[in-house]
């Protein structure tokens, strides 16, 4: 492709509302722009890069048994009615009515919409299993989108369906799946966890998400130091407290609010706004554990002390009082110190309410904003619990740590819950109706885009794994103005690309200083720069990775490039 005939709209600039590095470079490098607020359109290169993931994911999923289709992204309502969804799904639903009145959806996801399909399609256990796959665009009105193709109202997503007659079948279908998704992040480059999910009444190891680790991600893993054992902190917690039955002796605590019913009493409860900043800590005071909730990023009096354990909510206006009472210094929002008296069994590191979730980082205190769902499910609420740094690893290698983690995949048995709703059942071998068996499989494919993005780059731009680069080779004519230097640049242009490698070139007229820092910026794996030596037959290959250059004889580049 010849940079003249494309559109690659590079930004000096870091634009002003682009917060995390995948989202400013994609934007400065052109691949992506914004149209409104989560919904972007993708540029040749971002296209280029799509195309790239896709073919991974096609890949491996056919490798997986899967099969390719594509549903309708418009959906009507009364399928989302049979299975309660239309109800229960909540504002991130897209939703329309047509000229007639009548109620539709964009699709957020696809499983009323296949199992409606196969419903109709297949009667008989022989035909299973079935595991189909769409590659398509998602709709979801979320409440804060961000972060760039990261948390998009419309992004691209692989969704896989697999039907089963018998709960083997599923298991199989889905062990393929995990598999599959390793490959891909690992072609991808990536450097990822699978990581067991909480899927409640399902059971844990039927539920994994693929976790790109990374500093700006919205979830927080647990995972061992030394074992491939990793659980979000749900999971993570449910796993230590049946360890912990089973070790009596080990530190647990749980913390219960039993007479607490919304999620507007629980935010009063713990006294904080619901899309407050809060850091916690829990301690043992005469032998109950007992949160501690400093409010807001600085204000010590704002201190707010609770004996969690038996509900009963103890306030301390001022750190004084709080000293007091607990026999601990809380001096500022930092690091608290602690007699040795009391112990600490959680600084920072308490998960409760579903998405409040404080971890802890190098300095000890880490926190995340309170994100209450207004939907929020009281039965969780019941259940509180949470893992702490340091503890055993619940497979008993090693001690859990925490990161933070961007979750690009999603795998989970679903069982019979959309066929039962929707009546899909298929006959037996005894001519029995019953319910087929599902399993679910989803990638944000353009979210895998961003979180390549996030782990690939320098000062100077992206820096493309060479699977996943748009191009494979950028070629610069310095000068357009020197006729050798344009003859010799489209020759190895030409020659490169019936060595079948995939080149850019460019051939704009701007100066060279430019066409270098865009070259950087777009962060295609190898650059050949056809400049004053050209008129002795020699160029300049530059690896973008390592920085490293060397001069080669053009005669010999499909050599030296092997
Ligand atoms: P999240 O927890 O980030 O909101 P999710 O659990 O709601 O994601 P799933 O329903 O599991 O998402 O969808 C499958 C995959 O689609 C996710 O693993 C993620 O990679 C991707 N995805 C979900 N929401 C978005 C979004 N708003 N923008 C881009 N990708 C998304
Ligand atoms: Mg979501
Ligand atoms: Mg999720
Ligand atoms: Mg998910």
């Amino acid at each position: 492709m010849k940079q003249s005939q494309t559109l690659i709209p590079t930004l000096r600039e870091v634009p002003a509302d682009a917060d995390v590095k995948s989202h400013q470079l994609l934007l400065r490098a052109g691949f992506i722009r914004q149209n409104t607020s989560g919904i972007y359109s993708f540029l040749p290169l971002g296209r280029k890069v799509l195309q790239k993931v896709e073919a991974i994911v096609r890949e491996e999923m056919d490798a997986a048994g899967g099969v390719e289709m594509l549903m309708p992204a418009l959906q009507q309502a009364e399928l989302w009615q049979e299975s309660g969804r239309w109800a229960s799904y909540g504002p991130e639903l897209m939703r329309m009515t047509d000229r007639h009145n009548r109620e539709f959806a964009l699709g957020a996801t696809h499983e009323e919409m296949v199992t409606s399909l196969i419903r109709d399609e297949i009667k008989s256990y022989k035909r299973l299993p079935l595991t189909v796959y769409q590659i398509q665009s998602k709709f979801r009105d979320e409440k804060r989108p961000r972060f760039g193709l990261l948390r998009g109202r419309e992004f691209l997503m692989k969704d896989a369906y697999s039907f089963h007659s018998d709960q083997k079948s599923l298991d199989e279908a889905y062990d393929l799946m995990v598999t599959a998704y390793s490959n891909i992040f690992r072609r991808c480059g990536l450097n990822f966890r699978a990581v067991l999910a909480d899927s409640g009444a399902i059971g844990g190891k039927d539920n994994h998400e693929f976790m790109v680790l990374s500093e700006i991600g919205e979830d927080t893993i647990a995972y061992s130091d030394s074992s491939d054992y990793a659980a979000n902190l749900e999971m993570a917690a449910v796993t230590v407290e049946y360890e912990q039955r089973k070790h009596s002796g080990q530190k647990m605590a749980r913390i219960e609010t039993p007479d607490k019913k919304s999620i507007a009493d629980v935010a009063d409860f713990l006294q904080v706004d619901q899309q407050e900043t809060v850091k916690s800590m829990l301690f043992i005071v005469d032998e109950k554990p007992v949160l501690v909730l400093v409010r807001g990023d600085h204000e010590v009096n704002d201190i707010k002390v609770k004996n969690v354990m038996n509900a009963k909510v103890v306030e301390l206006a001022t750190p004084e009082e709080t000293v007091k009472w607990l026999g601990v210094n809380v001096g500022s929002i930092g690091p608290v110190q602690v007699p040795e008296s009391i112990e600490v069994i959680a600084d920072n590191a308490v998960k409760f309410l579903g998405d409040i979730v404080c971890g802890a980082n190098e300095e000890g205190t880490h926190y995340k904003h309170v994100q209450l769902d207004r939907d929020f499910s009281v039965k969780k609420f019941d259940d509180l619990r949470f893992v702490i740094e340091g503890d055993p690893s619940p497979d008993g290698n090693g001690t859990i740590q925490f990161a933070k983690g961007i979750e690009v995949g999603h795998v989970f048995k679903l069982g019979t819950v959309y066929s039962e709703a929707m009546n899909a059942t298929i006959l037996d071998e005894n001519g029995r109706a019953k319910p087929m068996i599902m399993g679910c499989y989803g990638i944000g494919v353009s979210r895998t885009v961003a979180a390549i993005a996030e782990q690939f780059n320098d000062d100077n731009g992206l820096v493309w794994p060479v699977n996943i680069a748009p191009y494979n080779l950028h070629i610069i004519a310095v000068n357009m103005k020197d006729e050798t230097q344009v003859q010799v640049s489209e020759e190895l242009y030409k020659l490169l690309t019936d060595y079948r490698y995939n080149v850019l070139l460019d051939d704009r007229t701007e100066r060279v200083g430019v066409k270098f820092a865009d070259s950087d910026l777009i962060g295609l794996p190898v650059r050949i720069t056809v400049g004053k030596k050209a008129s002795e037959g020699i160029v300049e290959v530059k690896i973008r990775k390592t920085g490293e250059t060397y001069e080669v004889q053009k005669e010999e580049l499909t050599d030296k490039l092997q």
